[in-house]
């Protein structure tokens, strides 16, 4: 773990915010570029969202091969998962392993956030503060903040009078929490509820769910690493990873069909049992390529899993409660589970469906509903993220002219691939918003932006320029065809963080690329074979010619 030393005063070639495995990898590949690197992390320790997240029944729902690095051979050799979705403790254990094995630790300031960033064009450089008084300035400013790392705690009215424990999925403390005995509440059903709830209900006297929407969640049937599969993907990692970035998430994935309606109905009940019984995301919704395009297709996957519930929960009326209905399977991120819908039959679980009786108020001993009142001692806020552009906003980031980032996306954020915004020189947002980021494994999105950015940067100073801008022109393109491709799609049509809806007042925008991410790898790399094309490169800001 790092220790935080005194406020300090410096100038390097580049800062990185953030050290997740974003941040791990830039502050390698721009050392490796030979650049000064200066990273601030606020977490005590390194790992993101695997350091924060650490609540009971945390999980990876990517493949351990997949969500991995592979830009080191050594690495890859002698780090062994030892399971097909690792836990949150192995994935910290791995992040930790590659600070320490690539010794980036001491490239970073940790338990210091970024509070402003504030480009300054006479000195060609970002000014940054923190939290901790440091003041730093570099050329590039590489945010590695992470897509899903802003909580959002809403804010229920008499909150601040609970007398019991308030916590949160996203910040769970990491010597751990007693439940035994106790009364707990959860609150929402996202992945994150729906990985915590089966645990708690083990520990906690009584557990009572407070659903607003309810979610579709497939069985992970996690366990060991089937060892032919490894076998064969370690005897060739590099060919196996190019095999998955030719499919749409970057993970390996079989359409085993164009569309649902290829097969015959009792052929494609079976190809749906199928996935079912093998588990893991790239299953029920992965399986026809209309799934998330046809609502008839995404109707047969949808009701295939709403018999499931129904098949697993024993109270029909809970069953249904359970049962989501108001949008369209995969078009919310699927979550995956270990038990969660057959923990409603515990006699010490009860499902509170809040679209039916919703909260008014929380008092000292209890969550009341229009329904009544639920006595507790712990409540666990799984309520999700400000997604995407949440971690980047809450910093002071501002840009030529003093242009606040807030202001510049106040209809929601425009970028250049994802990768840069128009009027911020020098700033790149890894799996920023726009680029597909969340609809990718997201180890491959980070990968692929780091490399590029580390190409990039290595590009300008091969052809001397110390500064690079997106146009105005290729961003207003791109941000308006990203969300024509997410308009021919049913994700719209869902109330989710994909849109920006769960957080109030946040402009409604599809924040990520959705046209895959092949597509997307092959964009940027046509971009740099057109020289960079929809940038404009310059020495101190003036332009030249290369
Ligand atoms: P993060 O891991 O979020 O790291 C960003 C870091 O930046 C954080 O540590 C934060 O403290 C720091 N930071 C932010 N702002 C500042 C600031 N102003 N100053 C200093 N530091 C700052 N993705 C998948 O592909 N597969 C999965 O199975 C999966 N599971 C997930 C499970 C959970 C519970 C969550 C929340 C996300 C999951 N994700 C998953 C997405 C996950 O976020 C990414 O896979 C990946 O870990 C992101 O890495 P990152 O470095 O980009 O961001
Ligand atoms: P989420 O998907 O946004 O779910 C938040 C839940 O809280 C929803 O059920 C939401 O209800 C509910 N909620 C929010 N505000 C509420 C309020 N005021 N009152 C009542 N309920 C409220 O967040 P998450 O579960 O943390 O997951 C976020 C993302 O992180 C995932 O989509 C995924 O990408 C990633 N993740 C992955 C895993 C994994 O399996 N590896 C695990 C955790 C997280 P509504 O649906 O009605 O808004």
């Amino acid at each position: 773990m790092g220790v935080a030393s005194e406020a300090s005063d410096t100038e390097v070639d580049a800062v990185v915010v953030g050290a997740g495995f974003a941040g791990l990898y830039a502050i390698y590949k721009l050392r490796s570029l030979g650049l000064s690197v200066q990273a601030y992390e606020a977490a005590p320790d390194v790992g993101g969202t695997w350091w924060w997240n650490c609540y009971p029944g945390a999980r990876c729902d990517v493949e351990s091969l997949d969500y991995c690095y592979v830009f080191d051979d050594d690495l890859l050799r002698e780090w062994k998962w030892s399971e097909r979705f690792p836990t949150q403790p192995e994935v910290l254990s791995y992040a930790q392993h590659v600070a320490d094995r690539f010794d980036l630790r001491r490239h970073i300031r940790f338990e210091t956030a970024v509070t402003s960033a504030h480009w300054e064009r006479a000195g060609n450089h970002w000014a940054f503060e923190t939290d901790r008084g440091d003041r730093t300035r570099a050329r590039y400013f590489i945010s590695a903040v992470g897509a899903i790392s802003a909580p959002n705690l809403p804010p229920l009215e008499g909150l601040e009078t609970f007398a019991g424990r308030v916590l949160m999925t996203s910040r769970w403390p990491h010597d751990g929490v007693d439940l035994a005995g106790h009364r707990v509440a959860v609150i929402g059903t996202g992945s994150s509820g729906i990985q915590a709830i089966p645990m708690i209900a083990q520990d906690a006297a009584h557990l009572t769910v407070f659903q607003r929407t309810a979610n579709f969640s497939c069985p992970a049937r996690n366990g060991p690493i089937e060892p032919e599969r490894e076998a064969s993907v370690r005897a060739d990692y590099a060919g196996y990873r190019q095999a998955c970035l030719k499919n749409g998430a970057g993970t390996p994935s079989l359409l085993l069909s164009q569309s649902a309606f290829d097969l015959s109905e009792e052929d494609r009940t079976a190809a749906y049992e199928a996935k079912w019984a093998r588990g893991g995301a790239g299953g029920i919704p992965a399986l026809f390529a209309d799934t998330r395009t046809d609502m008839a297709a995404n109707d047969t996957a949808a009701e295939f899993v709403r018999e499931k519930i129904r098949s697993i929960v024993t109270d029909p009326a809970v069953a249904e409660a359970l049962c989501p209905t108001d949008h369209p399977i995969a078009t919310k991120r699927i979550c995956l589970d270990t038990d969660y819908y057959a923990t409603y039959n515990r006699a010490n679980v009860t499902l509170v469906d809040l679209e039916k009786t919703p909260i008014e108020r929380v008092t000292p001993t209890a969550i009341t509903t229009t329904d009544g009142e639920f006595e507790v001692d712990d409540i666990v806020f799984a309520t999700g993220f400000d997604a995407v552009t949440g971690a980047l906003l809450r910093m002071d980031v501002r840009g030529a002219g003093d242009l606040a980032l807030a202001d510049v996306w106040a209809n929601g954020p425009e970028t250049y691939l994802g990768l840069m915004v128009s009027g911020f020189p020098n700033m790149f947002t890894i799996t920023g918003p726009l680029s597909p980021s969340v609809l990718a494994n997201v180890m491959v999105a980070i990968a692929h932006h780091v490399e590029w950015i580390g190409d990039c940067i290595g590009y300008m100073a091969d052809h001397g320029y110390d500064c690079i801008e997106a146009a105005p022109e290729a961003q207003a393109e791109w941000t308006e065809e990203v969300q024509r491709i997410a308009d021919g799609t049913l994700f719209p049509l869902a109330n989710s963080w994909y849109n920006g809806d769960n957080i109030p007042g946040k402009p409604r925008r599809f924040l990520a690329y959705i046209g895959g991410f092949p597509a997307y790898a092959s964009r940027c790399e046509e971009v740099v074979k057109a020289g960079y094309e929809g940038f404009t490169m310059s020495v101190g800001g003036t332009l030249v010619d290369a």
